[in-house]
Order: structure tokens, then C-alpha cells, then sequence
């Protein structure tokens, strides 16, 4: 299947990058001056984020002989697994949703008590993601409202779509104790958990089409639910971040219909200490790249180099970036 490709090609580019790491020492011997690494967080293994990170690492990777930069991969829990990991030096970049992008700059909601991490930058933005809620059709829930007293994964803590699902269980007047049971699942544990009949819904912040939703809608009967009403409404109208989004009819097996929610932007950011140079380097590599990066994925496709300088980022842009976006003509 179309799908499962983009996620096992990328696993085999995984693989073939750690392979190429054995070689290393005799690389940084020749030259140790110009070897950097930069590891990119990304989510799931069936998720977008992952197969998005591969793709920005190959563009990256092929012209390592000129910058020098070596790019991995690195399956994670995802947002805020990702921004507590660059806040800690523990990652370079990593894609994060652009409601946890901001929340992080400013040290608001979920990172209140850690306060403001005014070193975070954006690089560019990348592909809507839509708030995706998926149930067992035989647990005849249409709309969010049916939810209740269910068994229900609100994923990963390290995760965006945990994050996003407690703000909007808030704004709802919900808490945890609204459901029969809720399970913390990883993001690619999710969907086999719903097949199984250990769940009977599971909610996903991403991108579309995604491997995980393709094989809860194809391995099992699972429907698409609606997020919508007056309280999501109010929501979106008083959040910057938060935007309306559809996902659409006739993507996965059993949903012909389009289905309303709410959506925010995926970005890539990181650390005010990654050199400009290398993050001129990285931004480039897609941009001069980016016939090729839409083909990596098909969650990629209506992207423009003007929607990526700047669509969803509501922090600083990191200087390497920005000197990119000039040189280019894409801001002034
Ligand atoms: N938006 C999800 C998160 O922040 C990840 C989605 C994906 O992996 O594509 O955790």
C-alpha cells in the first residue's frame, strides 16, 4: 500500500543513514572542522512527522559534501517530547505543532511552570494537521459529545494530540473521568489497540493521509468523528494557533464523507545555539529541494516556499533561516 512505502522507505533511509555512521570516524578524520550533526525529533513511526523528517534529512544528507552537515532521524513521543528535548539540548530540531510552539516561547498552558524558552526559533512550517478523533464503528459515536463514558486513548504525554486533547477537554468543561478509561498509548500503538477492541476511540493531531489512520480504517470498520459546536468555535476564535480544518471524504476506507474539526500548522524549529550556518544549510537543502520533498509524502503536496517562510510560526525565526528566506526573495 501507497502509505506503508513512505513509511518503510523511510525506515530503510533510517537504516541506511546508521549504517553510514560506522563510517564517521575516517570522514571526521579528514576533515573534522566541517562535520556537524543534527538530529531531528520527529513522532511515530506511522505518523507524518517521521516519514517528514527522513525526507528533510535525505535533502540535507545529498549535499552534505558542500555544507558538511550530517542529518538524523529520531522517532519520539512527539511536540512536547520534542521542545522539552530542544529546551535541554538534547535535540537540535525537531517538528512540533504550532499550538505547543507557542505555549513553549511564552511559557504558557502546559509550560507555565517551566517558564518561557525564549531560545526556541522557527525554521519553516510544514503541513497542516488536522485533530483527528477515530472510533470503532460499533461504538456508534458520531460527534465528540458520544465520547462519553467510553474507553479512550488520549495519547502519549509526549505527545501534541495529549496536549491538545486535555485544552480541548477544558474548554468542553471535561476531564479524564468523562470517559470509562483512558489509556496513554503511543501514537503507533494506537490503532491496533482500537482493532483489538481495547479502545473504542483514539484521537491523533496529524497530518493527512497517515499510516495510523489508514490501518485503523482498513484493518478494522472505524469512522472518523466530528469535533465541532460552539465551544470549538469560541475556541479557535480566541487562540491564534487554532484554525478549522476538514479532513477529507473518500481518504480512508468506510469515511466517504468530510469530517469537521479543528487544525493547527507542523513546523520545524529549534535552538537559538544551532550555528546560523547550519541552519542555513538545513533550510535550504528543502527549500532548492522542494519538487522532491512533496513527493516524499503525499501530506506534503499543496506546499509552497511562501506558506513555509511563514504560515503557523508565531516565534522568532532563527537567523540562518531568515537569511535564507531573504536571499530568496520570500521576506524582505
Ligand atoms: N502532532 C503529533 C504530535 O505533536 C505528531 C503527528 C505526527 O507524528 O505526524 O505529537
Amino acid at each position: 500500500m501507497k502509505l506503508t512505502n513512505f513509511v518503510s522507505k523511510s525506515l530503510i533511509a533510517g537504516v541506511a543513514i546508521a549504517a553510514s555512521l560506522v563510517t564517521a570516524p575516517a570522514v571526521m578524520a579528514q576533515k573534522p572542522a566541517q562535520q556537524q550533526f543534527i538530529t531531528i525529533g520527529t513522532g511515530g513511526v506511522t505518523g507524518v512527522y517521521y516519514p517528514v523528517g527522513g525526507a528533510i534529512c535525505r535533502l540535507v544528507n545529498a549535499g552534505r559534501a558542500e555544507h558538511g552537515v550530517r542529518c538524523t532521524v529520531e522517532s519520539t513521543g512527539g511536540s512536547i517530547y520534542n521542545l522539552n528535548s530542544i529546551r535541554s539540548n538534547e535535540l537540535d530540531v525537531g517538528v512540533v505543532q504550532s499550538d505547543w510552539q507557542h505555549h513553549a516561547y511564552h511559557g504558557t498552558d502546559r509550560f507555565a511552570d517551566q517558564g518561557p524558552n525564549k531560545e526556541l526559533r522557527a525554521l519553516f512550517s510544514i503541513h497542516p494537521e488536522a485533530f483527528t478523533v477515530i472510533a470503532r464503528a460499533d461504538a456508534k459515536a458520531k460527534k465528540f459529545a458520544d465520547l462519553k463514558g467510553k474507553r479512550v486513548s488520549i495519547g502519549d504525554p509526549g505527545s501534541g494530540q495529549r496536549a491538545s486533547m486535555d485544552v480541548l477537554l477544558g474548554v468542553l468543561g471535561w476531564d479524564h473521568s468523562a470517559f470509562s478509561a483512558t489509556f496513554d498509548l503511543k501514537a503507533s500503538e494506537q490503532s491496533i489497540a482500537l482493532c483489538n477492541n481495547q479502545i473504542d476511540a483514539m484521537v491523533y493531531f496529524v497530518g493527512h493521509p497517515n499510516g495510523s489512520i489508514q490501518e485503523a480504517t482498513t484493518a478494522c470498520d472505524s469512522v472518523v468523528i466530528e469535533v465541532a459546536g460552539a465551544a470549538v468555535e469560541k475556541m479557535i476564535a480566541e487562540r491564534p494557533y487554532y484554525r478549522t480544518a476538514t479532513i477529507p471524504g473518500g481518504m480512508y476506507r468506510g469515511n466517504a464523507d468530510d469530517v469537521k474539526t479543528f487544525g493547527v500548522g507542523a513546523l520545524l524549529v529549534g535552538s537559538a545555539s544551532m550555528s546560523d550556518d547550519v541552519a542555513y544549510a538545513l533550510v535550504k537543502s528543502v527549500f532548492e529541494g522542494l519538487d522532491n520533498f512533496k513527493r516524499l509524502h503525499p501530506a506534503l503536496g499543496h506546499l509552497t516556499k511562501e506558506s513555509m517562510a511563514s504560515d503557523a510560526i508565531t516565534i522568532p525565526l532563527h537567523p540562518g533561516a531568515l537569511r535564507y528566506f531573504k536571499e530568496a526573495g520570500l521576506v524582505k
